[in-house]
């Protein structure tokens, strides 16, 4: 990180400091949370979570060589060590990560929506490492403790930052980005994740859009004009905003595409300044849509088109989104179970559809979505009508929200899909060898509470 100082520090947050006397160093080296990566000179801020108390380890990070801390308490800190004392260390975290932002004139780039947030900040820092060197959220660092750490790990040559948002609930966006102050915002989509907490998709929309005045007045705005929650905002903005789909009108927008082998993807996209034709080389027609805003933000910080182009095709998904698993030639998983939501249950059972071959049999494995509260049932239902679209020629349903998909499948599908269903993994597990057969191509997908690794190790294993 760049060089700030204790001193600095002090006044860029609310706290008491004690024990100034005691301190070694000037400037600290890093800001570190988990007191077992605590190297010398680094600021430990202890965090209360719902297991642990960070307070009760910071005799740790100071044995690691903590150079100062921060503590609700002035009672956890060993006589004479340099400390903070804040009232919440938590956001003490956030305050210091908008002052460290504010070191910054670099173009702040933020992206929120319901589905695709950490997918499209790969497909787009994939973009911008053509020209820039940037820096992007690591992994899925996208809430109150992420998105600061996110800020305070930004190296000094840094020359654009690529930060994902994520909530649950109401003015945890308006938090987020008051703290990241955004050039450049982003909404994927409106879906129904987290429903359970916001209501209805307008509260989703409400939620989302709280990132909006904290755009810089000179910023872009770049929304999914296809999304039908999103698109109203294109006239309540005005110039600022750009929007992105399939469909024609928006700015960047999609005029035709094509299923390459192997489920890579071309696409011929068209913008005020041209025509693009790119390949994609990972399948899911939802992950084209990701790629879209990259350009409109890529043209925006002056790429050239060739690099654009280049950027898309470099792209690599994160992590347990639509990866593929070859297993010799006797089995093909498509691993997409890092989350679930209507919204992307429909893009993977799409995307198995497309990727399987005359000679396999495809397995939809899906599990219970989470955090959907009184929806849950609907969007159960939902999932189950995509299945009986999408028609794979097994459909397995796990977990007890699964079962209203279900239930839907077999009530209008009972014939064409073989369909069966278990309440938990282990279940599945036992009878696994009598769903899954050489030259069958499975989805995963499930929300991450399913812990779906364990079918993917489970077929590894036997396969
Ligand atoms: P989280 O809220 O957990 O941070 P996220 O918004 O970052 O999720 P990703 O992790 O990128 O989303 O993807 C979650 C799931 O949605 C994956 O299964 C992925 O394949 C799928 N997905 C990615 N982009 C889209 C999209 N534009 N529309 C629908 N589904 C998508
Ligand atoms: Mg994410």
């Amino acid at each position: 990180m760049k060089r700030i100082s204790i001193e600095q520090i002090t006044n860029a947050i609310e706290g008491t400091f004690i024990n100034k006397e005691s301190l070694t160093e000037k400037y600290i080296h890093r800001v570190i949370i988990d007191s077992r990566e605590v190297q010398k000179n680094d600021l430990y801020i202890p965090i209360i979570g719902e297991r642990f108390d960070g307070h009760d380890f910071i005799k740790e990070a100071i044995s690691a060589g903590a150079l100062c801390v921060f503590s609700v308490s002035i009672d956890h800190v060993p006589v004479g060590f340099p400390a903070i004392i804040v009232k919440d260390t938590k956001k003490a975290l956030g305050h210091l990560a908008a002052f460290y932002r504010q070191q910054f004139t670099i173009p702040f780039i933020g992206i929120t929506g319901s589905v695709g947030k950490t997918s499209t900040k790969e497909m787009l820092a994939s973009i911008l490492e053509t020209k820039f060197k940037v820096h992007k959220t690591d992994g899925n660092y996208n809430n109150d403790i992420g998105l600061p750490l996110s800020i305070l790990s930004l190296e000094p040559d840094a020359e654009v930052a690529v930060i994902e948002l994520g909530m649950n609930h109401f003015g945890e966006i308006d938090y987020l980005a008051n703290i990241l102050k955004p050039e450049i915002g982003m909404i994927t989509n409106i879906g129904v994740s987290h429903i359970e907490f916001l209501g209805s998709q307008e509260g989703i929309l409400k939620a989302k859009t709280e990132m909006l005045p904290h755009i810089q007045d000179e910023g872009l705005i770049i929304l999914n004009g296809d999304d039908p929650y999103l698109k109203p905002l294109k006239l309540q903005y005005g110039r600022r905003v750009k929007t992105y789909g399939y469909t024609q009108g928006n700015d960047c927008c999609v005029v035709n595409y094509q299923v390459l082998d192997q489920g890579r993807q071309k696409m011929t996209v068209a913008t005020d300044r041209g025509i693009y034709s790119m390949t994609v080389n990972y399948p899911g027609e939802h992950i084209l849509l990701n790629a879209l805003g990259g350009v409109l933000i890529g043209e925006y910080l002056g790429i050239e088109k060739e690099n654009i182009i280049k950027g898309i095709l470099q792209y690599e998904p994160a992590k347990m989104r639509l990866n593929e698993y070859k297993i010799g030639d006797r089995l093909r998983i498509i691993d997409d179970a890092y989350n679930a939501s209507v919204d992307s249950m429909n893009g993977a059972l799409k995307t198995l559809s497309v990727l399987k071959e005359a000679t396999e049999r495809s397995v939809a494995i899906l599990g219970s979505m989470f955090e959907m509260g009184s929806y849950s049932k609907k969007g159960h239902e939902q999932v189950g009508h995509q299945v009986i679209k999408s028609k794979p020629d097994v459909c397995i349903l796990i977990g007890k929200e699964a079962k209203w998909t279900y239930d839907v499948i077999k009530r209008f599908e009972p014939e064409a899909i073989k369909s069966h269903y278990y309440e938990c993994v282990e279940d599945f597990l036992v009878s696994l060898e009598k769903h899954i057969m050489d030259h069958d191509i499975v989805l995963l997908k499930a929300s991450r509470g399913m812990a779906f690794e364990k079918i993917r190790e489970a077929l590894i294993r036997k396969f």
